[in-house]
């Protein structure tokens, strides 16, 4: 193999013009025109740096010597849906160089709740910051990009707005091709971020602040919604009942660490049984919300165990139906893949159900890290490089779509 090997040292590697293989990634991989390589050390590991050259243009690649496969794309990912402004720039889809987020939850905080004005005025102040650091921490500039790539929908109208402008402004001003990426589809393929990543077909569990669906993931661009939740999102759930018990926003995070500590079987909340047609694989968690509030206006808010019980038994009635309807689904639809995503895949007990009812019916499961359960904008550059790889281009018209369901096309320009 005449591109070097792991143990190559910086400046030894050797590279010849169409020496390496690529699988796919459009006109770039069909005209192997490298010159200018060079070895450098990326994450430990011993890669070719080298520009490739084709009709006066100029792209940056990398290429892996052990896999001898280029990779050709780069796409700056932004993301400011809700309340973090993020941005990231992914190298073929799969290689996060740089991940930046900006979080405003200390500024929702004293609100109980992400205020949605406040969320706006600070992704426009934070907004340029985070793209500067996360093009300076890739090491690239823009005119090193094959594409932008911007949360463009579902979520907070004004949020949203920031940055698809912002996208717009850079993809018009650096001459790049833009993309819309719905939110949803980037928690999804946030796992493509992990070494061994799965492939489609799998069974899709989005539980998040905002959102909690399950979908079928044909193939990346193909997912059809199975089931999704009637009322509060899990995420929403966790917040709204922190609330009640005076813990800190967001309520994911305390209620997670003292339900560790707690019975899960000390109060038997109740868990909705959703009826009717197609409704099997809904979800419903306003009742519990309810359920809890009843019990701490019966009983008053407990302190030290009780509290630790109630929220340990809280826990396993948002766990135990997203579980379990997630592996029904997967085996009713054949799937032999299970993908957990979204802010509450954080949730330690969601986590090891999981794990448990994934295994007892054989199916592999894969949990993204932590730091890419919640939103960011790797995940959005890893969804926009595959709506760019299917040949998806926004225009200038590209708007903020707050109620963009997944699996259906972009509403057309509402907004922005
Ligand atoms: P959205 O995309 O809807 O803005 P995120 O994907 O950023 O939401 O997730 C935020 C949600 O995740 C919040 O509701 C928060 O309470 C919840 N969350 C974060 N960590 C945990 C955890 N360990 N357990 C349960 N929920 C969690
Ligand atoms: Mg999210």
């Amino acid at each position: 193999m005449p591109v070097g090997r792991r143990e190559a040292s910086p400046g030894q590697c050797k590279s010849k013009p169409g020496t390496l293989r690529r699988k796919s990634f459009g006109q770039w991989a069909a005209r192997p025109a490298f010159s200018r390589c060079r070895c450098v050390r990326t994450r430990g590991r011993c890669r070719l740096q080298g520009i490739c050259f084709w009709k006066k243009a100029r792209r940056l690649f990398w290429a892996d010597p052990d896999l001898s496969e280029a990779f050709l794309m780069l796409v700056l990912g932004i993301e400011s849906s809700c309340d973090e402004t993020a941005a990231s720039v992914v190298q073929d889809g799969r290689v996060a160089l740089s991940d930046v987020v900006s979080s405003q939850i200390e500024i929702h905080r004293r609100y109980g709740g992400v205020v949605p004005e406040l969320a706006s005025r600070n992704h426009v102040m934070q907004v340029i910051p985070v793209v500067e650091e996360a093009l300076s921490k890739a090491g690239v500039t823009l005119s090193d990009l094959d594409a932008i790539a911007v949360t463009s929908g579902p979520g907070l109208i004004g949020a949203l707005l920031v940055g698809v402008q912002t996208a717009k402004a850079l993809a018009w001003c650096s001459q790049k091709p833009l993309v819309g990426v719905n939110h949803l589809e980037g928690h999804l393929l946030a796992i493509r971020l992990l070494e061994d990543a799965p492939e489609p077909p799998f069974m899709g569990l989005v539980v998040s602040g905002g959102h909690t669906s399950l979908f079928d993931v044909r193939s990346f661009g193909d997912y059809r919604p199975v089931g999704s939740t009637r009322d509060d999102a899990a995420g929403e759930a966790y917040d709204k009942v922190a609330k009640m018990l005076g813990l800190p926003y967001p309520g994911g995070l305390p209620i997670d660490r003292l339900a560790k500590e707690g019975n899960p079987k000390a109060i038997r909340f109740p868990r909705a049984n959703i009826k009717g047609d197609g409704a099997e694989f809904d979800f419903s968690f306003s009742g519990l919300k309810t359920a809890v509030r009843a019990w701490v206006e019966k009983n008053g808010c407990p302190e030290g165990q009780g509290l630790c019980d109630l929220c340990a038994s809280f826990q396993e009635a948002v766990a135990d139906p997203l579980t379990r309807k997630a592996v029904l689904a997967a085996r009713r639809l054949g799937h032999q893949k299970v993908v957990l995503a979204g802010g509450v895949a954080a949730n330690s007990r969601l986590r090891g159900l999981m794990q448990e009812r994934a295994r007892s019916a054989g199916l592999s499961l894969f949990l993204p890290p932590i730091r890419l359960c919640t939103d960011n904008g790797a995940m959005i550059a890893v969804a926009g490089t595959h709506a760019f790889l299917r040949g998806e281009r926004a225009g200038m018209d590209l708007s903020a779509s707050p109620g963009w369901h997944l699996g259906t096309p972009q509403p057309r320009k509402t907004f922005g």
